[in-house]
């Protein structure tokens, strides 16, 4: 399994959080029928995308991308000591994720800019980490971009109530004065551009790597499962507007569809990351 890939000019590393069984496929998509099942089962299977009781196996994951000018960590994964509603990412005190970036080479010393393509759960958690009773930025020499479109969302969802992840992975890097809020057609130098993909989230941005062209594309949550290539319409039940996400998703593919540019997504199983190829009215992934 490739944990490290070059791509023109970038260095791309995964660093894995979790890789494991996430929810039954028909929960996960409400539209998903049992006969589109069944026509994607055995391949899902072969894929390591589907287990024997059609719960779907995802991977958690942040990326680093080292481009000639920086070292970026895209989607800081879930975290530690951080309450949480699923059992797995609740109050969790591993070290697989520390471990996972010391075995690339690399400390949080490294990272000078951290961006999330959403400001979910399993995207922000590492931006910080406990320190006795405080939240502190994990990445002590990073600045943190956030898209204003999804911050002010998160802003105000969390005034109603508040949204544990925005308050203890997000606000804490604000209030350290570590964040810039950007608008979503900002870029760094001629490497870095983020593409606008609204739909899971209002101000959801997928993030483009490349010297003047994309050479990679980091997908964020705007596509969960290889399901969905064959079917790039089927939205999980936690987009916050499913039709305008099924709209982002197949614009995305049929952006990047028989490109060279390889796509990075965030939850597909191992690699996770290749090429997509048009097939039929969908889309498949080909590994790198
Ligand atoms: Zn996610």
């Amino acid at each position: 399994m490739a944990l490290t890939f070059s791509v023109a000019d970038l260095t791309i590393h995964r660093i894995i959080e979790q890789e494991t069984t996430f929810l039954p496929a028909r929960e996960m998509f409400p539209e998903l029928t049992p006969e589109m099942l069944d026509a994607e089962r055995s391949a899902l299977q072969a894929a390591n995308a589907l287990d024997a009781q059609d719960t779907l196996i995802l991977c958690f994951q942040s990326y680093v991308v080292k481009t000639p000018h920086h070292t970026i960590l895209i989607d800081s994964c879930i975290g530690n000591d951080k309450p949480r509603a699923r059992p797995v990412w609740n109050m969790k005190t591993d070290d697989t994720y520390m471990r996972a970036l010391d075995a690339a080479g690399m400390s949080v010393d490294d990272i000078d800019i951290v961006m999330c393509t959403h400001l979910h759960t399993d995207h922000v958690g590492w931006n910080t980490r406990r320190d006795n009773d405080r939240w502190v930025p994990t990445f002590p020499n990073a600045r943190y971009l956030f898209a204003q479109r999804e911050y002010d969302y998160w802003v105000a969802q969390n005034a109603k109530a508040e949204v544990p992840p925005f308050a203890d992975s997000v606000l804490p890097v604000v209030e350290a004065k570590r964040a810039d809020i950007v608008m979503d057609d900002f870029a760094i130098g001629d490497h870095v551009r983020l593409v606008p993909t609204p739909g899971h989230t209002p101000g959801h941005v997928a993030i483009a790597l490349g010297k003047g062209k994309d050479d990679a594309v980091f997908a964020g949550d705007l596509i969960h499962s290889p399901l969905q290539l064959a079917y790039p319409e089927l939205s999980p039940k936690f987009d916050v507007d499913p039709a305008q996400a099924a709209v982002t998703r197949r614009t995305f593919l049929e952006r990047y569809g028989d490109t060279a540019t390889v796509c990075c997504t965030a939850h597909f199983p191992s690699p996770s990351a290749g090429r997509i190829k048009r097939k039929g009215n969908g889309f498949s992934c080909e590994a790198i």
